[in-house]
């Protein structure tokens, strides 16, 4: 069985991501690292997974530094003084879920060619258990908040807006209301009480889970609303006319303001939108494979000055390569101080998106994309880092393979008649599935 999924190694708690499980992933890092520092989301069973991996690492002779109940990006920045962070979370899925997050020292998670490391290290047993006197020290740290709202507040100027901040009862409660406070908000907050059931709303900070953040803004009058996942690696963002801000345009509003004058690179997954490219017309974008570790690992490679992935994660490497949810709250505060919300989204060009799936068997969908290309190839610039994306005149194309169902996904975006180029792009994919 895979281990590591694009987010790391997550399940449902107690039945796939079991104590047993978390203690071998600890004796495998640990014998691996001299020094660790761990976190955990406000979930049930993280203290629970946390424990068991405190267990694992220290059996294998690994100091062990524990922060508590963080935020991903609060754990991620701690690591900067460690060999690893590990983060005890499943990030916006439902409260049965669990998972564990590994993280390099600069705040870039673990990739491939490390989680394949552990992954056969932990069905070789590959770990060893120190003698009695060489067992890893334990210590608890509570300073790791502090340290991370002084660094945001060190890169980000005050501000005394009013503020609507849903939390959905994740760990972005530990630290975003006393931020935006101290940085001179007046701050609403809504489900800021860290509770692992989720009561208020799925931890998934989208257009649907957000009616009472939206409502709440315009009862207050307030400027902004700001909402957060469980772990606050992501944020998303209401305006003052109680609308919710898609992620392609926060995407495209925090490029601009991170690139300022210096232009800049901007690196953004393959299924973005071209009001990325548009707008940012002095900025170079760089296109990656889905998912915002591809994101980061972009950001790394061209030295880029900021990274994004429409679903939330916001990636600012001046504070780590890990999705910020919190400075990203405070970045957005210094921006909306200037310009409305609402101004700043009008100023953005639009164009029609239409998805769609096909079936694909699996087994099928290599040939399938292959005869893709060929067909796609004469119509414009193609890109084949996920999928296929074509570039035209007119819009743009993606066709990309399910990775857990038998299905092709079929994104289009186009300047006018979005219609056509989606009809355009589904008759090619039936002549080549014939
Ligand atoms: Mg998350």
């Amino acid at each position: 069985m895979k281990l590591f999924g694009s987010s790391g190694i997550r399940g449902i708690a107690n039945k796939e991501i079991t104590p047993e499980l978390a203690l071998k992933v600890g004796l495998v890092l640990g014998s691996r690292k001299k020094t660790a520092v761990i976190g955990r989301d406000p979930r049930v069973s993280a203290p629970m997974i946390e424990h068991a991996l405190i267990a694992g690492l220290t059996s294998a002779g690994c100091d062990v530094v524990e922060i508590g109940l963080v935020t991903t990006p609060t754990l991620a920045y701690a690591a900067r003084a460690y060999e690893c962070g590990v983060m005890v979370t499943a990030s916006h899925n439902p409260s049965e879920y669990i998972g564990i997050k590994l993280w390099n020292p600069d705040g870039m998670a673990f990739d491939s060619a490390q989680q394949d490391e552990i992954e056969k290290a932990i069905e070789t047993e590959g770990f060893t258990r120190v003698p009695w006197n060489l067992i890893g020290k334990f210590e608890e740290d509570g300073n790791a908040i502090r340290a991370h709202m002084n660094k945001i507040k060190k890169l980000v100027g005050n501000s005394s807006l009013k503020i609507v901040l849903d939390c959905g009862c994740g760990a972005g409660g530990t630290i975003s209301p006393y931020l935006l406070q101290e940085l001179g908000c007046e701050v609403i907050t809504l489900n800021a009480q860290p509770d692992g059931h989720f009561p208020a709303r799925n931890p998934e900070p989208n257009d649907e889970n957000l009616s009472l953040l939206k409502k709440t803004v315009l009862d207050f009058g307030a400027n902004l609303g700001i909402a957060h996942d469980g772990d606050a690696d992501r944020m998303m963002a209401v305006d003052e006319k109680g609308n919710f801000v898609s992620g392609d345009e926060l995407l495209t509003i925090f490029g601009f303001y991170e690139c300022g004058d210096s232009k800049g690179t901007v690196v953004v997954p393959v299924d973005t939108s071209m009001m990325v490219d548009d707008f940012l017309k002095d900025s170079k974008i760089v296109r990656t494979k889905v998912g915002d570790v591809y994101v980061a690992e972009g950001i790394k490679k061209f030295n880029a000055t900021y990274g994004g992935e429409p679903s939330g994660s916001w990636i600012f490497p001046k504070i780590s390569y890990c999705p910020d949810g919190v400075y990203a709250a405070a970045k957005i505060i210094e921006i909306v101080k200037e310009k409305k919300l609402s101004e700043l989204r009008e100023k953005l060009p639009r164009y029609a998106t239409k998805r769609g799936t096909l079936p694909c068997e699996n087994e099928k969908k290599a040939e399938f994309m292959e005869r893709v290309k060929v067909k796609l190839e004469p119509l414009g610039e193609v890109l084949d880092i996920d999928g296929i994306r074509v570039n035209m005149e007119t819009g743009w194309v993606l066709i990309r393979p399910s990775g857990t169902e038998a299905k092709v996904r079929i994104t289009a975006e186009a300047r006018e008649n979005v219609d056509d180029i989606f009809e355009m792009a589904e008759n090619i994919m039936k002549e080549a599935l014939k």
